[in-house]
């Protein structure tokens, strides 16, 4: 059995980084990977523009305030610029958003001046070169925005658009195709016959996958023979994918095609962790390339499989630089069991108190319960060597959302 870090070492060495990029319209690039930074084509902002609602002037003629005032000579909207000229010693009103004209340097707030009639007066110096924000005060333009390798954003996409961007370029997406095997499964909705049950890993992992920037070709079911299984992957590979995964049959039992199936037609790279759940993980790979993740059968145990190693390896795959899950630290609410020998990752909740986060782990942990998971909003990360903890042992965990 290899441990958890060993394997994502093992598995993120052996896995290509993606070669080809396209254009991707900014309606379809959230979430995408972007390939290189593109280049603002303008400044942002494109003109130095006001960021209160008052009057524009230059910073020389303020003096004046204080005496005969500033006429009011018109009005700058945003979206409506002033469009004539602005003598020496006159102001403009002005709104958020306006475009300042030169000569103007200032926008005087209008809760700062009085206004009699069309001139405006102050009873008090003000200070000049306020409330305009500079042309190209957020970048200029020619600005390489944003970096390689990121998954874009909603922020992201604010960003390039403001910049006048209609596409960026991303890289292409991995193909994933998934595969349920299982002569007991069911496709969901359709009535059960004895011995019976649904598929839940084929809307658990899709659901799972909407979150990473990948291509689901299809999911696909085989029963549990060989023939089934080599006629079924047969077809999937048709659709030309990048990554496999399969759920299943890949313990020891009677019914495990898959592994034998991998190791004779690919390379078969680990296949036992010290995990729990998970321990029947398997990653091997077909023609040198295409990667193959068998999952176990058990839903939640292919879930945290999925989230622990498959996840992190698609993100790699699609070009994204890694970045670690989110742990967050906290203290046990209640006693919990484990069983040293394995690291295991409970199913749990934490809550936010003013001492920070309270964790509490399910009692139930088998896995299958699909409840529980359901339920969860963090996994418990309980080192291989550590047994039974009392309530307040501090903890780490991974929110799950
Ligand atoms: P296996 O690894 O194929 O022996 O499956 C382990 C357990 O998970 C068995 O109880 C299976 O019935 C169950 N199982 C396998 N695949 C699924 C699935 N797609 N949805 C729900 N349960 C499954
Ligand atoms: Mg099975």
């Amino acid at each position: 059995m290899i441990e958890l870090d060993d394997a994502w070492a093992q598995l993120s060495a052996e896995l290509w980084r993606p070669q080809d990029a396209e254009s991707v319209p900014l309606d379809a690039a959230l979430g995408r990977v972007l390939s290189a930074p593109p280049k603002a084509p303008h400044a942002v902002p494109p003109f130095p523009a006001a960021a209160m609602d008052g009057y524009a002037c230059a910073a020389s003629d303020l003096p004046q305030l204080l005496t005969t005032g500033l006429p009011v000579i018109g009005t700058a909207f945003a979206g409506t610029p002033w469009q004539g000229d602005l003598p020496p010693r006159t102001c403009l009103r002005i709104f958020t958003g306006a475009a300042v004209p030169p000569p103007c340097n200032t926008v005087l707030p209008q809760e700062e001046v009085q206004r009699e009639g069309d001139r405006i007066r102050a009873s008090a110096r003000l200070e000049g070169h306020r409330y305009v924000r500079p042309a190209g005060g957020d970048f200029p333009a020619e600005t390489p925005i944003g970096q390689a390798n990121q998954r874009l954003t909603a922020r992201h996409l604010g960003l390039f658009a403001a910049a006048g961007l209609s596409a960026v370029a991303c890289w292409r997406r991995p193909r994933v195709a998934l595969l349920s095997t299982g002569d007991e499964l069911a496709a969901p909705g359709a009535p059960l016959a004895w011995g019976q049950i649904h598929d839940a890993s084929r809307f658990l992992l899709p659901g799972a996958l909407e979150a990473l920037p990948v291509e689901l070709l299809g999911t696909w079911h085989c029963g549990d023979s060989m023939e089934s299984l080599e006629h079924t992957l047969a077809t999937m590979l048709e659709a030309e994918p990048d990554v496999l995964i399969s759920t299943g049959g890949v313990s020891v039992g009677d019914a495990d095609y898959l592994r034998p199936w991998l190791a004779a037609r690919g390379t078969l790279r680990f296949h036992r962790l010290a995990l729990k759940p998970g321990r029947p993980f398997t990653f091997g790979l077909l023609n040198e390339r295409l990667a193959f993740f068998g999952l176990p059968g058990n839903p939640v145990s292919s879930y945290v499989t999925f989230l622990l190693l498959v996840a992190p390896a698609l993100r790699q795959l699609a070009g994204e630089c890694a970045t670690p899950p989110l742990r967050l630290r906290g203290r046990l609410a209640e006693p919990l069991k484990k069983a040293p020998g394995r690291r295991d990752f409970q199913r749990a909740y934490f809550t936010t108190t003013e001492n920070g986060f309270l964790v509490s782990s399910f009692p139930e942990q088998d896995s299958h319960l699909l409840s529980v998971l359901a339920e969860a909003n963090c996994l418990l990360d309980l080192p291989l060597a550590c047994g039974d903890l009392p309530a307040g042992t501090e903890v780490t965990f991974l929110p799950l959302s």
